[in-house]
């Protein structure tokens, strides 16, 4: 089963996407299907014939990419594949741009202005701020020159004594929408986002990082010390006789204690190693460092830990300890290699009167 790490952004689109993809093709195929009855009925006669043709045809094609990208994106668990999100990207701002041009140009109407935002609108749909703002920014520009290319037809004549003010407004107008767009494009996108990813990659109780993280960040460091010949630890770390904790003080005692140590932890480790909870009351770091300076750091972590009580409810002083394994990265090593090292130490450690750093 081939399953790929999604953001939260990738996931929101994931869900959203039959939508995504239907709403623009819904505005290109209506408008399609307007134009040539208005062709037909006889109200455009100033709409040319051959242009009309080659719009119903483009709108066709749209109709069967969209119905391409439905049927082939989403792998057998349901899954959109991160090709076609960008490729999805590229069929909205494409029919949104081509759409545009089209009709500013070619249809030319002097309503047509108004409907940018809406134009905009269905490129919001992916949070993506740099996307967006080119949109944006094409179909004004293009937008402003049909007024000056399409003089009356599309706004008014040069001589009109209304044309400067008339512009400025419209101007303002369109600035202003768009930027409020924008603004909710960027501030979805990236705090809504930011906040979504945190839910996903941290523990709640703990508040370090969570086991589906953690996979993500142990592949990185393998790939990197593959790579820049550099070097790795894991620590596998599990809180001594924590059945006890919790059978004397209770479970809400007991997961006190358990955020202590995560803090403990991780305010004892550096900057750049990372912490992750990896089982009930088993967390395990990474560390960019060699065997001696992790065990340095396990050492102090050990100590920090069982040095003072932790005062639950403030007057029961509850003394926890842990016992440490640290395995370190070599060429042939695989993570589940290293996982069952730091895992066979710590367990080595267990049997030889706990808390205590064994490597
Ligand atoms: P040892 O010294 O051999 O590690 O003994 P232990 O009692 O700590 O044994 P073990 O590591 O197997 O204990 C796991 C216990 O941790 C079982 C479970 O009740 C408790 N536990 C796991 N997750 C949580 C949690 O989130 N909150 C609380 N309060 N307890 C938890
Ligand atoms: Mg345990
Ligand atoms: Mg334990």
């Amino acid at each position: 089963m081939d399953m790929y790490e999604i953001s939260a952004i990738d996931a929101y689109i994931n869900r959203a996407f039959r939508v995504i993809i239907i709403l623009p093709l819904t505005g290109a195929t209506t408008s399609a299907f307007v134009f040539t009855f208005f062709k037909l009925a006889g109200w455009w006669p100033m709409v040319p014939v051959i242009p009309l043709v080659i719009y119903d045809i483009v709108n066709l094609f749209y109709l069967c990419f969209a119905i391409y990208l439905l049927k082939t994106s989403l792998d057998e668990n349901g899954i959109i594949k991160p090709q076609r999100i960008l490729l999805s990207k590229l069929y909205v701002g494409f029919l949104v741009f081509a759409q545009w041009n089209y009709i500013t140009y070619l249809i030319t109407d002097r309503e047509w202005w108004a409907y940018i935002f809406f134009f905009i609108a269905l490129t919001i749909v992916f949070f993506d701020i740099k996307f967006t703002s080119i949109i944006s920014f094409a179909l004004i520009v293009s937008t402003i020159i049909s007024w000056f290319i399409n003089g009356e037809y599309h706004f008014l004549s040069l001589n009109d004594p209304l044309f400067w003010p008339t512009f400025i407004l419209r101007l303002f107008c369109i600035v202003l929408s768009t930027a409020t767009l924008l603004f909710i494009t960027y501030f979805g996108g990236k705090y809504l986002v930011e906040e979504l990813e945190k839910h996903i990659n941290y523990d709640t109780l703990t508040h370090l990082l969570n086991r589906r993280t953690m996979n993500i960040y142990l592949n990185e460091a393998l790939e990197d010390a593959h790579k820049n010949h550099s070097t790795f630890c894991l620590m596998m770390i599990d809180i001594d006789d924590f059945k006890h904790v919790n059978d004397t003080y209770g479970h809400e005692c007991g997961d006190e204690v358990l955020q202590y140590v995560a803090h403990t932890i991780s305010t004892g480790v550096k900057k750049d190693d990372y912490v992750f909870r990896w089982g009930g009351e088993e967390i395990l770091v990474l560390l960019k460092t060699d065997i001696e300076k992790a065990k340095a750091a396990a050492e102090r972590i050990r100590n920090d830990i069982a040095k003072d009580p932790i005062f639950y409810k403030n007057n029961i002083s509850v003394y926890v300890t842990v016992t440490i394994g640290i395995s370190s990265y070599t060429s042939s090593t695989s993570i589940n290699q290293m996982m069952e090292d730091a895992d066979h130490k710590l367990y080595h450690g267990k049997q030889n009167g706990k808390n205590q750093v064994v490597i």
